[in-house]
């Protein structure tokens, strides 16, 4: 990989020389006046003048260096003082550290913290030639994250893709190096906890297609980090293709192979942190627009997260620099900033801070903002806020989305890719699934790239980053901060409107799946009692996303109350209640002729025994914040092949999962659940529903 690195380099020095450069010529065109622009004109033209993608870039570059693994690892500390030194710089901010404890035990909401790890070096060899194969120091993900010191010369075998019995039949792999292609925290409890081998050395899997073009690519895998499984736990290496099948080669030509492993690292209980910094509003400093950014991951990691980490950084050097011009006032509501370690290291923030669903208007987490979308082959995703916490600020977000994908912009080091973007319904992956939990109260938007091809690999380095995308996301993010900051009753009114409009959009579109799903039907000749259940759950359907909408629409008042407003809400949302009654006419109107054309008799259909008992149980949560995957698996135990399968057949399920959690408020039947989770995703068996209510109630984290 030297020659990207090479040209990392010459394009970092003429990324300084264009930052002494004037910034930008495209406000003009900024100009033009759009009925769906939100932001004042002056703000939105004085961000893009201020706002530096080759500044952000740099603190990518700087960001870069350090293994920033979440736990406490001397690179993550080491990346917090860089963000907190930064922002104490700058002088406006009020700066604080917040400290958790991190040693793989100790839980905070419904996440394990992850433990201390510090590695200094690392190296494989294959002995058969006596040549050096991979080194830590040259590319960090080539050595598991959470490996353990080792200095062990074995025979290595190769296992397959190593994480199932049929795998190890007739293998015996105890005492010996394994060489799979699985994930490689599943190879390591595999071979090395349950079967005694040594450590594990990954190649990457056969069947990721996007890698296939990538022979020399290193993906990153993650041992479980349990402290119950620390003295276990041996160590990983990870592999190229091209060095894979060289190992392989030997095995084919029926040599012994023989590595020589040696790992200078060690897990530790460690005290991680959260770094955070506010900008005190003047008449609401209690009334907070939240960012967050995942300060974590593997070197070099340039998009994910430095560039989010990064771009935040930029952010509040914009705002400093536009209060200190004069542009304007230091905002009447407070922006916070949270730089954190991903979701596990946040949850230890989050349990301390259980106020921050009062204080937080609404949220934007910042996760993969600075991709090539050429190179990466990616889009830039807006993931909006869930049924269960529905909100404005997806619909403003959006709509500057649509006022760039408008402008000529591009930072001069950046391309003049045309921007690509979608909207995408709620899902996890990121810290805004940590915020927009109801029980955690800030409903958060996240702003990043999907599917960057390079997305945990060693390839995830400066040469993806395209500076004018960069630039992009930092004035989109900028602006809506500082608008939410200081609106007032007209940008209120304005934005009620753009949600409205959006409103629609989507109740006629929730109208339009469900009437394709009644044609779908008709036409594979379902039976009447199944077309008569679409019929019926597709207007409880538009119901509940009519609902959704306008919580969405009353989510405004967190920005402002007045009886002006008040009325012009109440009209908007009668608009939105008739239109909710036309679609239904629609629906049934569709529901009928289909009956009438495929010689199918309408029923009124009645709740299956199973629907009928869903309807008697109303389950309280016990518990505050998401629940994560590693405590969901340690929860069930075996049990958890069940929901693996699941996932298995359902795309959804892992939001799926998480909604009907949030939807459980003491109030709702967990039949209302399925039906507003199924508005949202579609619909799905409502046994699994019964099943993880049960699971869950076994286990104390639900009452019924
Ligand atoms: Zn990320």
């Amino acid at each position: 990989m030297m020659p990207i690195w090479k040209n990392c380099q010459r394009s970092l020095i003429m990324t300084a020389m264009a930052a002494c450069m004037a910034v930008l010529n495209a406000w003009s065109s900024a100009k033009a006046s759009s009925p769906d622009f939100l932001i004042d004109q002056n703000l939105w033209r004085e961000v893009i003048n201020e706002y530096s993608a080759e500044k952000a870039a740099g603190h990518i570059r700087d960001l870069s260096r350090f293994h920033r693994i979440s736990g406490g690892s001397p690179g993550y500390l080491a990346a917090a003082a860089y963000v907190t030194d930064y922002m104490r710089s700058l002088g406006i901010f009020d700066v604080e550290v917040e400290k958790h404890t991190a040693d793989g035990d100790k839980t905070y909401l419904k996440w394990r913290s992850m433990p201390g790890w510090e590695i200094n070096e690392a190296e494989l060899w294959l002995e058969n030639t006596g040549e050096l194969i991979t080194r830590f120091s040259d590319i960090p993900v080539s050595v598991f994250v959470y490996s353990n010191a080792a200095d062990v010369t074995g025979e290595a075998v190769y296992a397959g893709s190593g994480v199932s019995d049929a795998d190890y039949d007739g293998l015996d792999v105890k005492g010996k190096i394994v060489l799979a292609t699985g994930e490689g925290n599943a190879v390591h409890r595999e071979a090395v906890l349950e079967r005694g081998a040594l450590g594990v050395v990954a190649g990457p899997p056969p069947d990721n297609t996007d890698w296939l073009y990538y022979p020399d690519l290193i993906p990153l895998h993650r041992l479980r980090s349990n402290k119950s499984l620390r003295e276990k736990t041996t160590f990983g290496f990870s592999l190229s293709r091209i060095q894979f099948q060289r190992l392989l080669r030997f095995l084919k030509q029926g040599e012994t192979l023989k590595l020589h492993a040696k790992v200078d690292a060690r897990l530790f209980d460690a005290e991680t942190q959260t770094v955070t910094a506010v900008l005190k509003g003047t008449q609401m400093p209690e009334r907070e627009i939240i960012f967050s950014a995942h300060l974590d991951h593997y070197s070099p990691g340039a998009n994910d997260n430095n560039s989010g980490s990064a771009s935040l950084l930029e952010t509040a050097r914009t705002m400093k620099a536009l209060i200190d011009r004069g542009v304007i006032s230091r905002p009447k509501r407070s922006i916070r900033f949270l730089w954190v370690g991903e979701m596990h290291g946040f949850a230890g923030y989050l349990a301390k801070d259980e106020m921050i669903g009062k204080r937080g208007i609404a949220g934007m987490n910042l996760d993969m903002v600075g991709e090539d979308l050429y190179k990466t082959r990616s889009v830039l995703t807006l993931v909006r806020t869930p049924f269960s916490n529905p909100s404005f600020i997806g619909d403003l977000v959006e709509s500057l989305i649509e006022r760039i994908d408008g402008l000529r912009l591009s930072s001069p080091s950046g391309s003049n890719q045309r921007l690509n973007y979608r909207v995408s319904d709620f899902k996890g992956g990121s810290d805004h699934f940590m915020l927009s939990d109801p029980t955690v109260g800030v409903p958060t938007v996240n702003i990043g790239h999907d599917h960057d091809i390079f997305h945990h690999t060693h390839m995830d380095d400066l040469e993806m980053i395209d500076l004018t995308e960069l630039k992009r996301v930092g004035i989109m993010a900028t602006a809506a901060a500082l608008h939410l900051a200081d609106a007032g009753e007209e940008s209120a009114a304005r934005l009620a409107t753009r949600v409205a409009a959006q409103s629609m959009k989507r109740i006629a579109d929730q109208t339009r799946k469900n009437m394709n799903d009644l044609f779908t039907a008709a036409a594979s000749g379902a039976h009447q009692t199944h077309m008569a259940r679409i019929f019926e759950e597709a207007k409880i359907f538009v119901d509940i996303q009519t609902r959704v909408e306008i919580d969405a629409l009353q989510s405004i008042e967190e920005i402002k109350t007045s009886p002006r407003l008040e009325k012009l809400t109440h009209i908007l949302k009668d608009t939105l209640l008739s239109l909710a009654g036309l679609e239904k006419k629609k629906i049934e109107y569709l529901y009928l002729d289909l009956c009438r054309a495929h010689d199918i008799i309408p029923e009124s259909i009645a709740l299956s025994a199973e629907e009928k008992r869903m309807r008697t149980i109303i389950p309280r949560r016990l518990f505050r914040g998401p629940i994560s995957q590693f405590y969901f698996e340690d929860l069930m135990g075996e049990g958890i092949e069940w929901y693996q399968d699941r996932g298995q057949r359902d795309r959804h399920w892992s939001n799926r999962r998480t909604e009907i959690v949030n939807f459980m408020d003491g109030q709702k039947t967990l039949l209302d659940i399925y039906y507003a989770v199924s508005a949202e995703y579609g619909r799905s068996d409502p046994s699994v529903y019964l099943k993880f209510i049960e699971d869950l109630e076994k286990h104390g984290l639900v009452a019924y």
